[in-house]
């Protein structure tokens, strides 16, 4: 089985702002406005694009000079997106390709969710952005989303549950149920907000959340976000960051799901196994996975059956392994060139058989 989390584009960005001041952004901002608009680079479709970004620019700097950094950082990494590839991020074309790659993989069952990025795919997130684009460059939402929901080989899950049975002869004929949610906290009060599926986080456990949708029986959860304080922090010099949810963590505590897969905040990638309390919310303890294998090239391994969790695990829901599967090993934004990438990782886990 493999589940697919957001990400589904392979994203290549020129220009990494990194930890730049206001000054110094405006020059990059400057030297690439002039680097552009060299006449070598004209052709219709470029120009009209260079033509929106810096108009754009100039009409929200106001915008931009109130927003926090990481805004900013988004923006450009946005920007930068589009200024590489006068397709839209997110564009029917990049997705076609993307779905017939998953197609053409051999697995069973392919679990797709999406996530912040996947911006054609949040129909009301795009419809409300988009009219700032050129109209050469809009894409249709239900065509893009059609390409996964139409697929004879991929699950789209949407905050959404499925029951999986697999019937290959020549595979392991096991059934599970499994929730899949492309959602994400809004981190902080950007004014523009660049991603998608995003809603206000909150940390009051009183207050009904949409994890309230999934539903008891499910095996298996999978979110672009990590639960709160599970594999969810951001290295700040020596000042861990967590960008979880809370209100995922108790909505895991009450489904006391077997596995929950997430990703999305890249740092966090790894695994632990999560002993859940009687109390709301109350965690007993947590075991840390370490990779059996680190030298090994191809993927790592999570045992579920004689590994992680075995010792506490007795009978019932009692803990959930968290798996924050991000392939890559740090954050968009502060790097150039080529992307260091995590080995995939593999869960066996034991689940019953339909037979
Ligand atoms: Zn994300």
């Amino acid at each position: 089985m493999l589940i697919i989390m957001s990400e589904i584009i392979n994203w290549e960005v020129n220009e990494y702002p990194g930890e730049l001041n206001k000054d110094q952004w405006m020059e990059l901002k400057m030297a690439k406005k002039a680097e552009l608009g060299d006449p070598i680079l004209n052709g219709m479709a470029l120009s009209e694009l260079y033509r929106w970004a810096f108009e754009f620019l100039d009409q929200k700097s106001r915008i931009l000079d109130d927003i926090p950094f990481c805004g900013i950082k988004r923006f450009f990494d946005v920007l930068c997106h589009r200024l590489d590839d006068p397709n839209l991020v997110g564009s029917y074309d990049e997705l076609s390709k993307a779905v017939a790659w998953l197609e053409k993989a051999d697995f069973e069952c392919k679990i797709v969710i999406a996530g912040n990025h996947e911006i054609t795919l949040d129909e009301p997130y795009y419809n409300n952005i988009k009219a700032s684009y050129p109209p050469s460059l809009i894409e249709s939402s239900p065509k893009c989303l059609s390409l996964l929901t139409s697929s004879p080989s991929i699950t789209y899950l949407s905050h959404t549950s499925a029951t999986i049975k697999l019937t290959s002869p020549t595979g392991p004929l096991t059934t599970f149920t499994v929730f899949g949610s492309p959602s994400s906290p809004k981190r902080g009060p950007d004014i523009i907000d660049f991603s998608a599926f995003t809603y206000p986080p909150s940390e009051d456990p009183a207050t009904p959340t949409l994890w309230d949708a999934i539903p008891a029986n499910i095996d298996i959860v999978v979110t672009h976000t990590p639960p709160r304080h599970h594999l969810d922090t951001v290295p700040n010099n020596g000042n861990p960051v967590p960008f979880g949810c809370e209100s995922l963590r108790r909505a895991l505590w009450r489904v006391r799901p077997r596995l929950a897969v997430c990703g999305h905040v890249h740092f966090g990638r790894g695994a632990e196994y999560v002993s859940w309390g009687h109390e709301e919310g109350e965690e007993l303890s947590t075991e840390k996975w370490i990779d059996p294998a680190p030298e090994g090239k191809k993927n790592s391994l999570v045992d579920l059956v004689k590994g992680l969790g075995s010792e506490q695990r007795g009978r019932g829901r009692e803990g959930t392994c968290v798996v924050n599967a991000a392939i890559m090993t740090e954050s968009y934004f502060q790097r150039k060139g080529h992307r260091k990438m995590s080995k995939p990782i593999v869960v066996d886990l034991e689940l019953p058989v339909w037979t």
